[in-house]
């Protein structure tokens, strides 16, 4: 195609991942013409780009598919409680290939900017290949977290060796055998990536600044029995994460700490921590995450733990977090990490006992030390939820930038939308319940809701919709309402819109809607069969409708 051609869709998706396959065959269900832009190789997002040795789930494989497909669901069997990346990128794959997706999909392609026209009411989409697509709907499926963000420590472009960051750790093998390896960066993809390669590098140092509180994973693979019953029980499983608030198999105990005697509270929390996935973090008493000293007293045995997994007494104290309690910054799930700090060749660099002066050609240099490398790996996180918009160029109404709308945090109605950016679905973006819960479930309910809204459009022949001022201002009240009283509003971390290496990300951000997955999608449904308040609907497309 030159690049002066020009392509007309009536629904244009950005992102091949989790969210945008599901988008993409809901669409065609509708009948409509749609195309999916993706910038990697393949369908998968996150998981077809993030790679690196010890990537996996940490929510239960089963209850990460999608729920929306029985014969899905059947013909897919999972081999591990928590599925490595590799098989993941499978098995997304796998339903691109069944649903028929493929051929609706672009790859290799970036979109750079969006602009709406407001005399034609679409949205014109310009390309990294130079071609310039028209759509009626843009629907973005970017990731909350896609847009990597390297350390601002000086030199790093000055390093001779290996170095990336883990979100492009490289498809070919990479050689960790004997090697001087570095890790920046001890957040949950840090905390895999350690375990994982430990007893690989010949020698592995570890920097970091502020450490987690992590957790046992307890994964395991899952026998023909547990295959069966797994396979037998979807309705039940899906069920359960549709009551609890994070869309998990988890959902708290609804008494308070205090309610419970101490001994049987210590039990409790043993079961807890030698159980699978996040039951040791959304699975405790209710108060563990809003009451200072309940999150104190869970903090502590945490730490106990700790302690009895490191054997330098020194080191378990550096690993244990002393600025934020248990559970206030997302817990990463771990198998053997805190072993990996038992082994002779596993060192810890605390940057803040000798902070890192800058990278060199041959390593690390801190104020106390110049260490050399083979390999640098960062995993320092990324510009968490808005960052993937900010590196494309919407442009809306009256020439304003998303980017400027946005500039001090995000601003939409449910999520969804954000006025002045007519048609413009933020599907997995901020503001929504999705970013703050198991990601495929969360997806399910947004774009079932979308859909039905485009549905509507088309049936009803209307050109734009948007939602108002006011609808917006209410639902970031809501917001706020929602963060009142947790914990995790008081710590940094991307949840909360922090991050140190992007300019003006150093003060608290209502990046995502804290009310639970439940009461988010009722009022969903609420507001489709209500008319769609809080949304202008306007002009017609009777005249040129693609289909
Ligand atoms: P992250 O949690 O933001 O961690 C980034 C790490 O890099 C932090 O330890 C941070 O230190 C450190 N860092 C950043 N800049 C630095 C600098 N200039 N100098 C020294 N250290 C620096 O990012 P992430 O680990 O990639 O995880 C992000 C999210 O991805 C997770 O919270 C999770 O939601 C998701 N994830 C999911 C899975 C899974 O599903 N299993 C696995 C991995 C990640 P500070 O803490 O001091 O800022």
């Amino acid at each position: 195609m030159s690049s002066a051609e020009t392509s007309n869709h009536e629904v244009v998706i950005i992102g091949a991942g989790v969210c945008g396959i599901y988008m993409l065959h809901r669409m065609l269900d509708l009948g409509v013409d749609v195309t999916v832009i993706e910038a990697g190789d393949g369908p998968g997002g996150t998981w077809y780009w993030n790679r690196y040795p010890g990537a996996r789930f940490d929510s239960e494989s089963y209850t990460y598919g999608y729920s929306f497909n029985k014969e899905i669901l059947k013909e897919w069997s999972w081999s591990e409680h928590f599925a490595g990346q590799p098989e993941t990128l499978r098995y997304l794959n796998y339903v691109t290939d069944k649903l028929d997706l493929r051929k609706h999909m672009q790859f290799g392609i970036r979109v750079d900017a969006a602009q709406f026209d407001e005399a034609t009411n679409l949205w014109n989409v310009s390309l990294s290949d130079g071609r310039t697509l028209t759509t009626r709907i843009l629907v973005t499926a970017i990731g909350m977290l896609s847009a990597a963000t390297m350390p601002r420590i000086k030199g790093v472009e000055a390093f001779k060796g290996q170095s990336f960051h883990t979100y492009y750790w490289p498809q070919q093998p990479v050689d960790l055998a004997g090697k001087r390896i570095a890790v920046i960066g001890t957040g949950a993809t840090g905390v895999q990536v350690i375990a994982d390669i430990a007893d690989k590098a010949g020698d592995l140092h570890v920097f970091q600044r502020r450490p987690n509180w992590c957790a046992p994973l307890n994964n395991g693979p899952i026998d023909d029995a547990a295959q069966a019953e797994i396979k037998a029980s979807f309705d039940a499983i899906f069920e359960q994460c549709s009551k609890t608030p994070g869309s998990f198999l988890h959902g708290p105990d609804r008494r308070n700490l205090n309610e419970v005697p101490r001994e049987e509270r210590l039990a409790f929390w043993e079961k807890l921590y030698a159980s699978r996935g996040f039951g040791v973090w959304l699975g405790n008493y209710r108060d563990v995450l809003v009451d200072p000293d309940a999150n104190a007293e869970y903090s502590a045995f945490i730490a106990d733990k700790i302690r009895s997994r490191v054997k330098d007494p020194a080191v378990a104290e550096k690993l244990i977090p002393k600025d934020h309690g248990f559970g206030t910054r997302r817990v990463p799930l771990e198998t053997r990490y805190y072993e990996a700090y038992n082994r002779p060749n596993v060192h810890l660099v605390d940057v803040n006992d000798s902070p890192i002066e800058c990278i060199t050609s041959t390593g690390v240099r801190t104020t106390q030390k110049e260490y050399d490398f083979d390999l640098i790996i960062y995993a320092t996180g990324f510009d968490a939820i808005t960052g993937a918009f900010d590196r494309i160029d919407f442009t809306g109404r009256n020439g304003a930038k998303l980017a400027d709308k946005w500039r001090d945090g995000p601003i939409t109605y449910l999520g969804l939308q954000t006025a002045g950016f007519p048609n413009l679905f933020t599907l997995a973006g901020p503001q929504g319940a999705s970013v703050s819960s198991n990601f495929p479930p969360g997806i399910e309910a947004s774009v079932n809701w979308a859909t039905d809204l485009i549905r509507y459009l088309r049936e009803n022949n209307i050109a734009r919709v948007e939602p108002s001022i006011e609808a917006e201002e209410q639902w970031i009240e809501e917001i706020k309402a929602s963060y009142d009283g947790m914990l995790l509003t008081q710590t940094k971390s991307w949840f909360t819109g922090y991050n140190s290496n992007v300019d003006g990300h150093d003060k608290l951000r209502y990046m995502i809607y804290l009310g639970g997955a439940p009461k988010y999608r009722e009022r969903l449904t609420r507001i489709a069969q209500t008319g769609y308040p809080g949304f202008e609907l306007s002009g017609s497309t009777s005249k040129r409708r693609a289909r």
